[in-house]
């Protein structure tokens, strides 16, 4: 069965200019984008996105980074999407990243990891309502 997934191409993503590139590995992948956006990130929404982390350490500086420049959300479609999009992006911190993986190839810390995905089909739920209205998907 077909599931949905979130993904966001962060600050450091366009600021590489490697935008292209991880697009290309998400499509070769299977990935299908249901949804597309190119946009900055104010403050109120990347706290609100990231509300699940507000009581973490780092969270100040989270929201900071996610707002230093502009996004790509994408809603992205296939089988076993949301963990498979986990798979292919790796661990959080690209120091434990497996070969192969977006953030072994681009992500340069902890924080500053490339890209986002959902960690579950729940959560991909909300935070592609957080981006896409129903009618915005192809
Ligand atoms: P993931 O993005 O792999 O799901 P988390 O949900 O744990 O990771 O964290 C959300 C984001 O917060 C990370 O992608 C990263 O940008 C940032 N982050 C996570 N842990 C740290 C940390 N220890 N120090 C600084 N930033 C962090
Ligand atoms: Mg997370």
């Amino acid at each position: 069965m077909k599931e949905r997934t979130l993904a966001i191409l962060k600050p450091d993503c366009l600021e590489k200019k490697v935008q292209g590139k991880v697009i290309q590995l998400i499509i070769d992948a299977g990935f299908a984008i249901k949804g597309m956006r190119l946009l900055q990130l104010s403050e109120d929404s990347a706290k609100k996105f990231y509300a699940i982390h507000k009581d973490r350490p780092f969270y100040g500086e989270l929201v900071a980074y996610m707002t230093s420049g502009p996004v790509v959300p994408l809603c992205l479609e296939k089988e076993n999407a949301v963990a498979d999009f986990r798979k292919l992006i790796g661990a959080t911190n690209p120091a434990n990243a497996d070969e192969g993986t977006i953030r072994k190839m681009y992500a340069d810390s902890i924080e500053r990891n490339i890209v986002h995905g959902s960690d579950s089909p729940e959560n991909a739920k909300n935070e592609i309502a957080h981006f896409f209205n129903d009618s915005d998907l192809v």
